[in-house]
């Protein structure tokens, strides 16, 4: 329930950073953003299936750190993020269902959500790093996996390397 908390949070944080790259003329960060905030999205989607079965309203406790500031602020506190994610929320989480067994598939959820996490942060320290230089970074293409929220910057993928699936299971933002 928290992870898909912090994930809807997270999906709404990254359309807000992708506006603010958008009116300071970086149209190729923009679009990282919004690709981060489809992949936060298909992540959450996949941790609320899991809880259909409950049959009663819930509620989520999550923090998920705001604000407003520019494009370099907005990459520093997506990184500080991405790194809480990997080391404090979800290999804490997945240890301890990996012990019980009985959550077959959250379990895999934060498997693919702790690797995709990993990944995003290396992809918004690269990008932070062209940036704090004043520029923007390339235009390529970003391609997300609609089954895992894997992300790819540059080539599709013929197969998605954290879920298997294949390409045409990907979304492309251009
Ligand atoms: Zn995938």
């Amino acid at each position: 329930m928290n992870a898909f908390g912090g994930k809807s949070q997270s999906h709404v944080r990254y359309r807000y950073f992708a506006a603010q790259a958008e009116a300071e003329k970086l149209p190729n960060v923009a679009r990282l953003f919004r690709a981060i905030a489809y992949s936060e999205y298909i992540q959450a989607s996949n941790y609320h299936l899991k809880l259909g079965h409950l049959e009663r309203i819930f509620t989520t406790s999550s923090i998920v750190t705001c604000g407003f500031g520019n494009t370099k602020k907005n990459l520093a506190l997506a990184i500080t993020g991405k790194e809480f994610g990997i080391t404090e929320m979800y290999p804490p989480e997945y240890k301890g269902l990996t012990k019980s067994r009985k959550e077959k598939i959250t379990e895999r959820n934060l498997l693919w959500n702790y690797l995709v996490e990993r990944l995003h942060k290396k992809l918004l320290e690269k990008v932070k790093k062209v940036i704090d230089k004043n520029h923007d970074i390339e235009p390529k293409s970003i391609h997300i996996c609609r089954v895992c929220g894997y992300t790819r910057r540059g080539e599709l993928p013929n197969k998605c390397p954290i879920c298997k699936v294949t390409k045409e299971k990907f979304t492309t933002f251009t």
